[in-house]
């Protein structure tokens, strides 16, 4: 089993930020943002490389759980950004879809 499905499974402890039943959000453990939240469909597909129509509608509720997290810690007054890295040569480590929220930069 992946990571991220240990961490869906409560096998792994991690820092939860939302949770319905199709997905879950937590604090990414090694940050690259003053705000870094993953956000993961509970069904585990590989990558955007590998998701198949069926589970097109993956991609639109994890980037509209990005929106509104980012929206209740005030981003959407600065800005972040919403990053999927796809493949290894798109930056991605973990093979279980997931989406970066990031932000919380200093933008006056
Ligand atoms: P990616 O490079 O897109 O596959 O991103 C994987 C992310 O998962 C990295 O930013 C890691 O810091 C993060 N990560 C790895 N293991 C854990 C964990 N146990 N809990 C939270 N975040 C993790
Ligand atoms: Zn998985």
């Amino acid at each position: 089993m992946c990571i991220f499905c240990k961490i869906i499974k409560k096998q792994i402890s991690s820092d939860l930020v939302y949770e319905n039943d199709t997905l879950i959000a937590f604090k990414d453990i090694k940050p690259s943002a003053p705000v870094h939240i993953l956000i993961v469909p509970k069904k585990h597909i590989e990558s955007v490389i590998a998701i198949e129509a069926e589970d097109k509608n993956v991609l639109g509720d994890l980037v509209w759980r990005g929106k509104i997290l980012a929206q209740e810690r005030g981003l959407d007054k600065t800005g972040y950004k919403l990053i999927f890295n796809c493949g290894r040569g798109g930056g991605q480590i973990i093979d279980h879809i997931h989406l970066h929220l990031m932000g919380g930069w200093d933008k006056k």
